[in-house]
């Protein structure tokens, strides 16, 4: 209970409910930091071509092996509000540019860490702010500086920074990463737009389709929409050309109505009449599908199965259920306008395409739907022999058409493995000399914390973090601007020869979104947490719920000490943590035996 006394001897005057939990000041920021601290240390080892993956099972056993950053960050379900503000600077990387989410997680606890330093010193947060802000939109001048401007449609060029992002992906592995990273280009030169000599690039026009079976390089891109759906009567035609599709959002089929009615049938006349009736409803809603002149129709709820029949006499190709996402895209690719009822339909909401075929891919059956009136539309189907790694390549590749999308749209491009972070360190550490006191101390160190990503890149490589970091250093100064850490190869090299190129729209997002968190930490000196519920009586005799452990200052600091004691439990702690306010989770148990 918090309470506050006027004066002494005065009656407590309670300002805050009972059971609510404050911590102020330096305890509450180095709390945070810690917290920070812990999240950036999972996500480390995580970064570059060597990274390793994490293996997240969520709470109904599903299990997800992923590198990406977002995703990690995202299915930890991490409790604390510091963790959940660094899940959100992962996923608005994820939105905006797409890739470089684990180095801005990286980057914002690294600079928390650096700031911690600062705090030892007795530098008030605002100081640490002002210099980290400074320190941001410096970096942000000289990342423009280094950036080198590329031929947009150099198709060379855009498959080399395809392959960079795909590089640390576990589709990497074998000649995956060259055809996945021509595939992604492809796909986005075929959508982008172009206008006064700019490219636009829709994301939305690609759409991304799984199959299990085959391997990734049997993946391919097909020039229309797939539908992972079947044709749902045999009688049907599997192949239309010059196909008129009619996309509905309702169910050809005689709605039962919401309130419980009776109908009272005494005569084996009656009943006939009665399913004559019903026969008669949906001959009517086939008829008015093929008075449109459609061929195919595209239904997002069910079709009877007397009405399959119809449609199958009446040669029309039908499928249903098709999903939500899939209406919109099947729309616009083939220019067609979803309509709600069948009363509604006419022949001017009908789309177009050349043709429209079931096909077998693998042991199942897809409807593909090509040579669309908006040629822009494209579909990745990608294959691959188990679900999670299709899960992941799915991930993968939406990183990749990202990072060309960028570039193709932006037309700069950085070099990779470290090289900019050890050149904007240097370059930052130069002209904070120009800074009085305490904010020239705070942009030292915001310098500093950029060096991390090559440390972190060293380290996956083999090579002594520390060494490569002063090698770097020594190469930059020398002017070799472009010298980063080539990490399959675990040399120090120009990473443009390389061919380790990123775009520079990535990298200005993750100093901007880095230093956003980092700044929105720093602001707060005051965590006011209300009472956790009480706890609800054991349903199953499983045993009660932990409450949220990390809102009583005495667990924050068990939670920080058991970050400082043992800094590579720290995973296992933010599991325990995201397990323990949830009595079906088991994760945090299963993860903390
Ligand atoms: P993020 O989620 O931040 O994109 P990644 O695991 O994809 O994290 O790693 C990206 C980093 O790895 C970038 O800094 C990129 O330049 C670097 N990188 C990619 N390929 C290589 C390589 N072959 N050698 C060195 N660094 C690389
Ligand atoms: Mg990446």
């Amino acid at each position: 209970m918090a309470l506050q006394t006027s004066k002494e001897g005065e009656i407590p005057l309670l300002i805050l409910k009972e059971g609510t939990k404050r911590t102020s000041g330096a305890e509450a920021l180095r709390s945070n930091i810690a917290v920070a601290r812990t999240v950036e240390e999972t996500l480390k080892t995580s970064l570059g071509p060597k990274g390793l993956d994490k293996m997240l099972v969520d709470s109904f056993g599903d299990v997800t092996i992923t590198n990406d950053g977002h995703t990690i960050v995202k299915d930890m379900e991490v409790q604390h509000p510091v963790a959940k503000m660094l899940v959100e600077v992962a996923k608005a990387q994820d939105l905006e540019v797409g890739d470089g989410t684990t180095t801005a997680v990286v980057l914002s606890g690294e600079l928390l860490g650096k700031a911690e330093d600062l705090l030892e010193s007795n530098i008030h947060p605002s100081v640490i702010i002002s210099g980290y802000q400074k320190a941001s939109s410096w970096a942000l001048e000289e990342l423009e500086k280094i950036s080198l401007k590329i031929d947009p449609s150099d198709k060379e060029k855009l498959t080399e920074i395809a392959k960079t992002s795909l590089s640390s992906k576990v589709v990497a592995a074998g000649k995956g990463l060259d055809y996945l990273s021509g595939l992604a280009v492809d796909a986005v030169m075929h959508v982008a737009k172009s206008k006064d000599g700019k490219f636009y690039v829709d994301l939305d026009d690609i759409k991304v389709e799984k199959k299990k079976g085959e391997s990734l390089e049997d993946s391919t891109l097909v020039k229309g929409i797939v539908l992972d759906k079947e044709v749902v009567h045999p009688g049907m035609p599997k192949i239309v050309k010059g196909a008129k599709i009619a996309i509905v959002n309702a169910a050809m089929e005689i709605e039962k109505p919401e309130t419980t009615a009776k109908i009272q049938i005494t005569s084996p006349v009656q009943l006939k009449s009665f399913l004559d009736e019903q026969t008669n409803m949906l001959r009517d809603m086939v008829e008015k599908v093929k008075a449109t002149g459609a061929n195919v129709l595209i239904c997002q709820k069910g079709i009877d199965d007397i009405a399959q029949h119809f449609l199958a006499k009446a040669g029309i190709m039908a499928v249903r259920r098709a999903k939500e996402s899939d209406m919109d895209k099947l729309a616009k690719a083939t220019n067609a306008r979803v309509v709600t009822s069948f009363n509604e339909l006419t022949s001017e909401d009908l789309g177009s395409a050349d043709l429209v075929e079931e096909r077998k891919v693998g042991t199942e059956k897809m409807v593909f739907i090509e040579g669309c009136a908006n040629p822009k539309s494209v579909t990745l189907l990608l294959r691959g022999g188990s679900d999670m790694l299709l899960d992941e390549a799915e991930r993968s590749i939406h990183d990749a058409l990202f990072v060309v999308k960028n570039v193709l749209e932006d037309g700069q491009v950085i070099a990779g493995g470290g090289a900019p972070e050890v050149e904007l360190s240097i370059a930052l550490k130069e002209r904070a000399k120009s800074l009085a006191g305490k904010e020239q101390l705070a942009v030292m160190k915001y310098a500093d914390a950029f060096e991390v990503i090559p440390s972190v890149l060293a380290e996956t490589a083999g090579l002594s973090p520390l060494d490569a970091l002063v090698r770097l250093k020594s190469a930059h100064m020398e002017g070799k601007k472009n010298y980063g850490i080539d990490v399959l190869k675990g040399e120090i090299a120009d990473m443009f020869e390389r061919k380790i190129i990123d775009p520079t729209k990535v990298k200005s997002q993750i100093i901007k979104s880095a230093t956003e968190a980092a700044v929105m930490i720093l602001r707060i000196d005051d965590v006011i947490s209300a009472a956790a519920p009480p706890p609800q009586p054991p349903k199953t005799g499983e045993g009660g719920m932990g409450g949220e452990e990390y809102r009583t200052p005495k667990n924050r600091s068990s939670l920080v000490d058991q970050v400082r004691a043992h800094p590579g439990d720290r995973i296992k702690g933010i599991a325990a943590k995201s397990g323990c306010s949830s009595p079906s989770a088991p994760r945090g148990d299963s993860w903390d035996e």
